[in-house]
């Protein structure tokens, strides 16, 4: 069956290069390919199955919907499917936090979210110019891309990648605090920054390599667009819906964003993306940013039925003690292979295993896919393993993929290990060379366009 994606799908299809099979069926965190072969999944669609697959509080809200006949499509008009979505959104996420956003439904992919987000605060502040930050990756149509950070994706026959300035991320310097720099560049007038409408930021930039923003340094970020007069956005968008173990990501920092894009896990599979907009800054003319699938009712369904895991604690809690499940495994593949100098990042249930050589990493998923474990990796040079089990994930199978995942790096470790230190020197500087050619070629020296010659964080 390969075969026919391989003969008619086009050449820009990923994943099944990384998981090369055909996938069946799925029920929580258990994957099942045609032949039957069993897999744990780690990897969860890349944060959107937070809930599992076919999370039965979503599917019997689903049967009971198409059942009955629920409206489908409508474009945006008014839904029983909506209102219910809309006030079980308000009351048991924005309510109990306090948090007074309105919100806009957008096309149905995550990237949507970020387009209006982005055009939002550009019409709210009159101003053109975005900062986004080293290791960002916000999407792929043409806004999101100029703000999507890696230059696999770029090219300048797409059109220039205007408006935008990358900046260092929270520990891309090392010990340098970024915000303070971003400071400094913005009270400049001849930084050569201008002053942006808008900031975006993922709190834990997923694809970029599990990097973690310290809630002081995002604290900091809030300040500084309060100072300026500049819009905060943050993209949840992958680390959103309870990833961190807590609805939203910046909860623990106690920031208050201007903007929130949500996507991905929302309605537990099924597509879904919104803005959250400070009614303050809801300047948008009625329709003017439209579509046909802004509101997808099916996805309202199971969104309702998904939020009910936050009416108590008990996810939270299981999360909390699943993160320390994953890290306590994660610290002792440090020790075990302190020669390799493993390093982890991450909080609740999105944690990345630094294994500092992409070869190393494609090996051991290599390794962990024939064996039974879906797992990816992300970070400049895919060198970090990144674990998104299900939140629901039960213990025995979490402690199966960590088993699995124990194994492959045993497996990689040794095949690759006295060649590793050569071939992952040797991938730094190819990459490195193509950046500095890429910039040379476009002439654009934005700041951190070009990777230090060490990976940073
Ligand atoms: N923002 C973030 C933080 C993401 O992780 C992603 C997807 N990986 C996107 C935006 C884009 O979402 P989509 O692929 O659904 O367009």
């Amino acid at each position: 069956m390969l075969d026919t994606i391989n003969a008619l799908e086009s050449a820009v299809r990923g994943y099944v290069r990384l998981f090369p099979t055909v996938f069946d069926t799925a029920v929580g965190s258990e994957l099942f390919d045609v032949d039957g072969k069993r897999y744990v999944d780690f990897f969860c669609g890349a944060g959107t199955l937070n809930y599992g697959h076919n999370n039965p509080r979503a599917n019997r809200a689903l049967i009971q919907y198409i059942s009955r006949n629920g409206i489908q499509h409508g474009l945006d008009t008014a839904t029983k499917a909506k209102v219910q979505f809309l006030e079980t959104f308000q009351s048991v996420i924005l309510a109990p936090r306090a948090l007074p956003y309105r919100v806009q439904f957008t096309g149905p992919t995550g990237t949507n979210a970020v387009e209006a987000a982005l055009k939002l605060a550009r019409k709210q502040k009159q101003r053109s110019h975005v900062i986004a930050f080293t290791h960002a990756y916000h999407g792929h149509s043409l806004g999101s891309l100029a703000l999507t950070a890696n230059s696999y994706y770029h090219n300048d026959a797409y059109g220039a990648r205007h408006n935008v300035s990358h900046v260092p991320f929270d520990g891309y310097l090392g010990e340098i605090n970024t915000a303070d720099l971003l400071d400094r560049m913005l009270e400049d007038p001849s930084s050569g920054l201008p002053v942006p409408a808008a900031i975006i930021l993922e709190t834990i930039q997923g694809e970029g390599g599990i990097n973690v923003a310290r809630d002081s340094w995002l604290r900091q970020i809030e300040a500084i667009c309060r100072k300026y007069d500049i819009l905060l956005i943050v993209d949840d968008i992958q680390v959103g819906n309870g990833r961190t173990g807590k609805f939203f990501s910046f909860e623990a920092s106690g920031i208050s964003p201007d903007i929130v894009c949500l996507s991905k896990s929302l309605a537990g599979g099924l597509p879904m993306s919104l803005v959250l907009i400070k009614p303050e800054i809801d300047v948008w003319k009625p329709g003017e940013h439209t579509g046909t699938f802004r509101g997808n009712n099916l996805a309202f369904v199971t969104a309702a039925s998904l939020l009910d895991y936050w009416k108590d604690d008990e996810l939270a809690s299981q999360i909390a003690s699943h993160e320390s499940t994953v890290r306590n495994t994660l610290n002792s593949l440090c020790e075990k292979y302190e020669d390799l100098q493993f390093t982890t990042r991450g909080r609740g249930l999105v944690q990345g295993l630094d294994v500092r050589c992409g070869k190393l990493a494609r090996a051991i998923i290599d390794r962990a896919f024939s064996t039974g474990l879906v797992i990816e990796a992300s970070g400049a040079y895919d060198e970090v393993l990144k674990l998104l089990p299900a939140l629901t994930i039960p213990k025995a199978q979490l402690e199966e993929g960590l088993g699995l995942l124990e194994q492959a790096i045993a497996f990689a470790a040794r095949v690759t290990g006295p060649e590793k230190p050569a071939v992952c020197v040797e991938q730094q500087i190819e990459t490195q060379v193509h950046q500095i050619t890429n910039v040379l070629s476009t002439g654009s020296n934005t700041v951190g366009q070009v990777s230090l010659p060490t990976i940073h964080r």
